[in-house]
């Protein structure tokens, strides 16, 4: 499985523009932000708009949507009717009321669950068990170290083999957000596939520089097709 997609949703033409873009790929695994969890108020939260932008894609092409929520309340039909995997982000790791409306409203969707930037595995496989859907994956996503001055996340993809002997749920790697820089993604992308995960993360954007969130990490088409067309050669195996 791999998920692309930027950040977050900006405009109807960036969302119609990208999908286009990831179509060409045969990408079924789409993702965007709709709701933003930032760190400061004045920061790009999201928009509301975005959910009839959606709307209008899914009625134009055949792709799954991978979105994060914050919360189920009042959008419960447009969870039930246009999220085919719902993202519970690192900072709500240990929002257990969010997980419990999620296991008992949306059971039968399938869930992407990320570790908090500062938690134990144990503590995210703990969490994880809030979640009773069918079908829940844990995606490692990069974490704080005693450097974050420097660099917000560090990658964590050596964490993939003793995740794996604490859970049996899939795990996959978000090789942007613990990349921190577009730069630096091709080889951790490499480096992660070392390990082994069920499926990968990557944010892409067709301007990422004037991106409204995440602008350092994102790739732009170009870099992402230099990555697609390099799997092969980096060994990756990827179920589309
Ligand atoms: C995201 O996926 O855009 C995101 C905000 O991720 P995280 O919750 O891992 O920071
Ligand atoms: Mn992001």
């Amino acid at each position: 499985m791999i998920i692309v997609g930027p950040c977050s949703i900006e405009s109807q033409s960036q969302l119609f523009g990208i999908i286009n873009q990831l179509k060409l790929y045969d990408i079924e695994y789409i993702r965007g932000g709709i709701w933003k969890y930032r760190s400061t108020s004045n920061s790009f939260q999201g928009t509301n708009e975005a959910m009839d932008w959606i709307r209008q894609t899914k009625e134009e092409w055949d792709f799954k949507f991978v979105c994060e929520i914050l919360t189920t309340h009042g959008i419960e039909d447009f969870i039930e009717n246009y999220i085919d995997v719902i993202q519970i982000g690192s900072r709500n790791m240990y929002n257990t009321d969010l997980l419990k409306q999620v296991s008992e409203k949306f059971r039968h969707k399938p869930v992407i669950f990320k570790r908090h930037f500062s938690s134990s595995l144990q503590d995210f496989v703990n969490h994880s068990t809030y979640l009773k859907n069918e079908n829940v994956s844990l995606v490692l996503r990069g974490i704080q170290t005693l450097h974050s001055h420097e660099q917000r996340f560090f990658p964590d993809f050596t964490d993939i083999p003793r995740l794996r002997e604490l859970t049996s749920h899939p795990i996959i790697y978000d090789v942007s957000h613990s990349a921190c820089h577009s730069k630096y993604v091709p080889s951790i992308l490499e480096a992660a596939n070392i390990f082994k995960p069920d499926g990968y993360m990557i944010e892409v954007h067709p301007d990422p520089s004037n991106a409204l969130s995440d602008a350092d990490q994102q790739l732009d088409y170009a870099e992402f097709n230099s990555i697609f067309e390099n799997l092969e050669r980096m060994k990756i195996w990827i179920n589309k």
